[in-house]
Formats: structure tokens, C-alpha cells, sequence
């Protein structure tokens, strides 16, 4: 196994690696980093999804020190999410070596990215126009930049920034080291290259492992018309949360609307929404306030979103780099995924070319067999269980607020038991966690947990009288946040209730 620290990561930086989870580099991150290390240009070609981000984020990182007044780093993307995402990641590395990152892109107020560049920062994400804009007004300069980025180089281009792409690169000081990245390699992104960097390295992921091992594999044969009936079958196979694929427009909008009507919690996008409608609906899928969110190829490109169980090729795309494009959107971060195609009599010549692209083998399935392949993924069903938890108490305490205006109470009914838990105060911990951890670890459903109280030596949870036993029997003697925990009883005294905050049930 390869480490971090064996690419010549420095210390600090790969502390906060190891805090971001990531224990090993990925194939991606094996080839590259060596390659930015030692200073040379690098051409990467590499997919969301590929730790391409980490790439080039670890070796700008590595080869700057923080602290600089003017820009040392200068990360160009296409879109204002892909900047927003970056800079995330960024700020997450730079946990330890303190690098001031600033995002600047379109549609949003100048004053606050105006503010972070005046203050001096270290790390400039942003998009070209943008960029270009307050370069114009004299708020950025790149007198100091050593380390150029060019992500996701053939969307830049599709969107029509050559030309400020070729502005940023001339303004940039020759002496830099310039990282491009790009999923694919056509005449126009290696006419970038040659234009931007010196005898590149090239590095790329290869087809087999742009595929994650972690997705399982089928298809099965349907007719059109019985393609929304095999739907319906796999979401009864574990309620999985699932990304659709649909070839038009007009299948996206017509499953949307025959999947809504039956009251699945469903999202859709496709190229003719606005930017910040598909954004929205991207955002509330990932938060999981919806299970199913039907795409086109198009809306989907860069989609980041690393908990989903299950992606469904509703129609089989004709090209092999579609298929394997999509289906990377399941098995991510290390996770198991599964990918079912559904191929009309028509269209089944088309599984033997994504075999042969990608080197592995796609299982066919009959309809009786869906029932029985393992597709929901225990371990993502335990965080969306997390996240809808806190989606939910977000919700609940809005509701509290404006019943406590109005100057009502919650209604209370439920036969409750005070569990003590030994997390103090001090070790930080919010409701949402104690509420997170006591579904995950012992399975109670959110309706069986009343209020919680965090006291300066232990933590109270009201549970459903039924369960408490079982709850504190799972809980007791397990670990949270590194400390171990034991759970009782609490001594049923009135003051305890009176020290509990008011949460009211569901
Ligand atoms: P990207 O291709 O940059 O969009 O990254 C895809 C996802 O993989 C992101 O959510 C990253 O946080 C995650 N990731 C990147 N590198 C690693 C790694 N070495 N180990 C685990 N997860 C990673």
C-alpha cells in the first residue's frame, strides 16, 4: 500500500489528509503528485470523481507557503460550484499550513471576494470571467503566482472561455509550474496545452480504473414500455438512493412527472433548467431530501455527490465513455455501488462495447433477480439516515421557534425514559450528533428519541420507553468521538427533566 507521506508530502499537510479520511492516494494522485512535486508542467487526464482535485490541490500546496500578500496559487475552473467544491477541499488541506484561499466567480457580490484578495491570500479559486474582471479593476495579481491550474480544460472550453483562458495564461508570470486537467483530450485542449506549459508530463487514468472496482455490474432486457415497472422493482429492493440516466430531455421531464405523481421524492435536471435550478436540486439531493434524481449526460458531467447507491442506465447511452462516465457516479469514496442498465431488443449490441472499453464483464439480470441483488449499501444508509436526522431537527427546531412565538407547546405524549450518556460539555458535542449517534448505533428510529440535554457531566436522551433498554445496551461500552461511552439509566430525578432543553417530538 502507498501513503501519502511516501510522495514526499510534507507533515502538516499530510496530517490534514489523514483528517479528511483519505488513507491512501488514488491512481490519479500516485501518477501526479510525484510528477507536480518536482516541478515539472503535467497534463492530467482524469474525471470528476478521480481525486483530480487532490492532485493538484496537494502539490500546490506543497510547493507554496502560506502567508504571501499576493496570489502564489491560481486555480481556474469552469463553473462557480466546481470553485466552490475546490475551495472546500482546499481549505480542508490547508488545515495545518494555513493558506488563505479566496473564491471569486460570477453572479455574486464583489465586495466580499474584493475583501479576501485585499486582506492577502495564498490560493486564488475562481472562475476565467471573473477572474479576468478583477484583474481588469486591479483587485488581483499574478505577479506571484507560481503554481497555475487549469481544471476541467474541455468544459472551459465547451463553454466558450478560450479566450480568457488564453488572457490568464499569458498574464501569469512565466516562471510557474502549469496543471491542466481534463476529462478529455480532443485538438482544442491539447492546443491549450502546447500554448501553456513546457514539455508536459502526461499522466492519465486508465479506462479500467476510471471504472471504481466497487460498482457491481448489470443489465437487463427490457421493453420500453416496461421500463418504468423494472424502476418501481429496483426502489422496492431497499429504497436505494439512486441517480437515473435518461438519453432526452423529454424522458427526464415524463419519468419526472409519472415517478412524482405516485409521491416518489424525486429531483430532476437536464440542460434546459436554469444553472441555479439545477444547483438546488443538486444541493437537496445530496442533503437527502430526495431519493431519485433523474439526468441527462449533460446535467450530470462533474456531478459530485459520493453517497449514492445506485445508478440506473434507464437509457443505454450509445457510447462506451457515457457508460462509464455515469456509472462512476456510484462506488465512490471507497464505497460499494451498483449499476443497472436497461437495454431495449434493439439496443443490447451496445453491452459488448462497454465491456470491451472498460475490460470487464457486465452481469445480465432477469426481473426476477432484481428482488434478490444486494443494492442498498448498508453503510450509506446509516449516513443518509444521519443526514435526514439533521435535515430534520433543522426542520423541527424551525417548527419549535415559531410555536414558542405563537406561544404554543409541542404536543408530548410518548412514554419516555432519560438515558445517561458520560459526554460532558466540554467534549464539544451538539444535539445533532448525541441524536446522529444513538440512531446509528443502536437503530431507534428518530421517533423514539424526545429531548436532549447536554449537562457539564453528562448527556441526557428521552427515549420511548420500549426501547431504552435495548438502546443502552448498544450503546454502553461503544466508542464516540474517540472517548468511550457508557450509557445508564438516568436517576429519575425532576431536576434532570428541568435541565433537559425542550425538544419537542416529531
Ligand atoms: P474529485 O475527482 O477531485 O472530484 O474527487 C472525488 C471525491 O473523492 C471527492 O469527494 C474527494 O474528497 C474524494 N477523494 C479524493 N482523494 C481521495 C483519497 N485519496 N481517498 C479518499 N477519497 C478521496
Amino acid at each position: 500500500m502507498s501513503l501519502f507521506s511516501e510522495l514526499g508530502i510534507n507533515k502538516r499537510l499530510c496530517k490534514a489528509i489523514a483528517e479528511m479520511g483519505w488513507s491512501e492516494p488514488t491512481p490519479i494522485q500516485l501518477q501526479s503528485i510525484p510528477v507536480g512535486m518536482s516541478g515539472k508542467d503535467m497534463f492530467g487526464q482524469a474525471q470528476t470523481g478521480t481525486g483530480k482535485t487532490g492532485a493538484y490541490a496537494i502539490t500546490a500546496i506543497g510547493r507554496t507557503k502560506s502567508g504571501s500578500e499576493l496570489p502564489t496559487t491560481l486555480i481556474v475552473v469552469p463553473t462557480r460550484e466546481l470553485a466552490e467544491q475546490v475551495s472546500n477541499e482546499i481549505r480542508a488541506l490547508t488545515k495545518y499550513t494555513h493558506h488563505a484561499v479566496v473564491t471569486v466567480y460570477g453572479g455574486a457580490p464583489y465586495a466580499d471576494q474584493v475583501k479576501g484578495l485585499k486582506a492577502g491570500c495564498d490560493v486564488v479559486v475562481g472562475t476565467p470571467g471573473r477572474i479576468i474582471d478583477l484583474c481588469g479593476k486591479g483587485y488581483l495579481r499574478f505577479d506571484a503566482v507560481k503554481e497555475l491550474v487549469l481544471d476541467e480544460a474541455d468544459r472551459m472550453l465547451d463553454m466558450g472561455f478560450i479566450e480568457d483562458m488564453d488572457k490568464i495564461i499569458s498574464m501569469v508570470s512565466k516562471h510557474r509550474q502549469t496543471l491542466m486537467f481534463s476529462a478529455t483530450l480532443s485538438d482544442d485542449v491539447r492546443s491549450v496545452a502546447e500554448r501553456s506549459m513546457r514539455e508536459p508530463v502526461e499522466v492519465s487514468v486508465s479506462h479500467d480504473s476510471l471504472v471504481p472496482e466497487l460498482v457491481r455490474q448489470y443489465y437487463i432486457e427490457v421493453k420500453r414500455n416496461a421500463k418504468m415497472d423494472v424502476l418501481r422493482d429496483i426502489m422496492a429492493n431497499g429504497d436505494p438512493k439512486m441517480v437515473v440516466f435518461c438519453s432526452t430531455k423529454k424522458m427526464v421531464d415524463d419519468l419526472y412527472e409519472g415517478m412524482s405523481k405516485e409521491g416518489v421524492s424525486i429531483g430532476a435536471i437536464h440542460g434546459d433548467m436554469p444553472q441555479n435550478r439545477r444547483e438546488r436540486t443538486i444541493r437537496g439531493f445530496k442533503a437527502n431530501r430526495m431519493k431519485m434524481l433523474v439526468a441527462t449526460d449533460v446535467a450530470a458531467r462533474g456531478l459530485d455527490i459520493d453517497n449514492i447507491e445506485c445508478v440506473v442506465n434507464y437509457d443505454a447511452p450509445i457510447d462506451p465513455e457515457s457508460y462509464t462516465h455515469r456509472i462512476g457516479r456510484a462506488g465512490r469514496a471507497g464505497r460499494t455501488g451498483v449499476a443497472i442498465t436497461f437495454v431495449t431488443p434493439r439496443e443490447d449490441r451496445r453491452i459488448p462495447s462497454y465491456e470491451e472499453y472498460m475490460g470487464k464483464k457486465i452481469e445480465r439480470v432477469n426481473r426476477k433477480q432484481i428482488s434478490k441483488l444486494q443494492i442498498s449499501n448498508p453503510e450509506l444508509k446509516a449516513m443518509h439516515a444521519d443526514e435526514s436526522t439533521k435535515a430534520a431537527i433543522r426542520r423541527i427546531d424551525a417548527v419549535a421557534r415559531n410555536a414558542t412565538k405563537g406561544g404554543h407547546r409541542a404536543p408530548r405524549d410518548a412514554d419516555l425514559t432519560i438515558i445517561a450518556l458520560d459526554i460532558p460539555k466540554d467534549a464539544g458535542v451538539s444535539r445533532t450528533e448525541i441524536v446522529g449517534y444513538v440512531m446509528k448505533t443502536s437503530g431507534v428510529t428518530e421517533d423514539k428519541i424526545g429531548r436532549i440535554g447536554i449537562g457539564n457531566v453528562s448527556t441526557f436522551v428521552e427515549i420511548d420507553s420500549a426501547a431504552a433498554s435495548s438502546v443502552i445496551r448498544a450503546l454502553n461500552g461503544t466508542t464516540f468521538r474517540e472517548r468511550k461511552v457508557r450509557a445508564y439509566p438516568a436517576p429519575a430525578k425532576v431536576k434532570y427533566k428541568q435541565k433537559v432543553k425542550r425538544r419537542p417530538l416529531l
